[in-house]
């Protein structure tokens, strides 16, 4: 079967794109958990966080810096938003390529559920 986000990626499924360059894409959740729900993605496939690399290093960060980015078009990066990357069935992660939950613009609750 093929990936969901690499499907994505690749332009072969639909997304509301919000950012995009040679590494990675953020687009809409399509089953938003908070007003704002984006998941930032890179373009190479990584089934879980386990499976990240030292040579992705630099690439997890642009993941980081891509959110900061969408945070600030959306408006709530000075509210307060929620960074969340799930891994494995425990966690709740649902599709196996690594993803950054971008959640916001309602207040956050601790601990989570
Ligand atoms: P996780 O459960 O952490 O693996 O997150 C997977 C996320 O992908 C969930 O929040 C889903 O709502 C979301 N999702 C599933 N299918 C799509 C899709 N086609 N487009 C956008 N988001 C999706
Ligand atoms: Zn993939």
């Amino acid at each position: 079967m093929k990936c969901l986000f690499c499907e994505i990626a690749e332009k072969k499924l639909p997304a509301r794109i919000l950012f995009e360059d040679v590494h990675a894409i953020a687009f809409e959740d399509v089953y938003p958990q908070a007003p704002v729900h984006v998941l930032v993605v890179p373009k190479k496939h990584i089934s879980t966080s386990l499976e990240i690399n030292p040579d992705d290093n630099w690439l997890v960060g642009h993941l980081f810096q891509i959110a900061n980015t969408v945070a600030g078009q959306k408006g709530i990066a000075e509210r307060g938003f929620r960074l969340v990357m799930n891994t494995n069935p425990e966690s709740g992660q649902t599709v196996f390529h690594i993803h950054l939950h971008m959640l916001g613009g309602r207040v956050m609750h601790w601990p989570p559920g």
